[in-house]
């Protein structure tokens, strides 16, 4: 039986083998284990397995998790991964170390005004929307800068980049066109604001060529976890 330590270590090797293909340091690319829908118990495992950073996409199950693990694991670091609606965003503000889907100026506030005072301030990136299907959330490129300048005006908020999830597709080509249309942007991005150091893209499906586009930061769920009984 494969055990999520061993999942876990093969998700780490598929970073590395990607990243040295296109010369970049494993290093360079952290893994966030996106535990959505899945029990605190394999959060526990794969803390043990050394893995320190969680994304949940559903805020109340991301509250109920963080609550749950705090005392005992401190050194979790929490990511919101999924859509957020503004009269929710002072549970972000109150649990999570960073949110990644950011593409309203309103909840950019919300977010900066909830945030308590004993907590640092909250990491963002701002969610774009690249993919080819209007379904997707996220703001469109041109609206990218002025988000960007109000957040970095918000004393709660830190700017840290950029997000997208691109197209469902098993077409590569189309996958290394959506993300290197984000890493441009974020290069543009890192013109004005030279501190920001995080590109959030890539899932279990689509790593390889996330990173061959310069991802930072890649997102899997499955891959380590095993599918999930409800689809998100
Ligand atoms: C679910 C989810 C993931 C992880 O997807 P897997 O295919 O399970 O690796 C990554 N990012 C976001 C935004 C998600 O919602």
């Amino acid at each position: 039986m494969t055990t999520i330590a061993d999942r876990l270590a093969i998700a780490h090797s598929r970073i590395a083998q990607a990243a040295q293909k296109c010369d970049r340091q494993p290093s360079s690319i952290r893994l966030l284990a996106v535990s959505k829908t899945k029990p605190v118990e394999d959060i526990i495992a794969a803390y043990q397995a050394g893995q320190r950073c969680f994304a949940e996409n559903y805020v109340q199950e991301g509250a109920e998790k963080i609550t749950a693990l705090k005392a005992t694991y401190p050194d979790i670091e929490w990511h919101f991964i999924g859509p957020l609606q503004s009269n929710k965003t002072n549970i972000v503000a109150q649990h999570f170390d960073w949110m990644h889907t950011v593409s309203r100026d309103k909840i950019a506030q919300r977010l900066n005004d909830q945030r308590p005072n004993e907590l640092t301030p909250l990491n963002v990136c701002i969610q774009i929307n690249i993919s080819a299907e209007d379904t997707k959330s996220g703001i469109d490129t041109d609206q990218m800068l002025p988000l960007a300048k109000l957040i970095t005006q918000l004393p709660n908020l830190t700017l840290r980049g950029l997000m997208a999830i691109p197209t469902a597709t098993a077409d590569t080509e189309l996958q290394l066109k959506e993300f290197s249309t984000l890493h441009k942007l974020f290069q543009e991005l890192q013109l004005h604001y030279p501190s920001i150091d995080t590109l959030s893209m890539g899932m279990s499906n689509d790593l390889d060529a996330a990173i061959r586009c310069g991802s930072t930061m890649v997102r899997i769920g499955s891959a380590i976890f095993g599918e999930r009984n409800y689809p998100a």
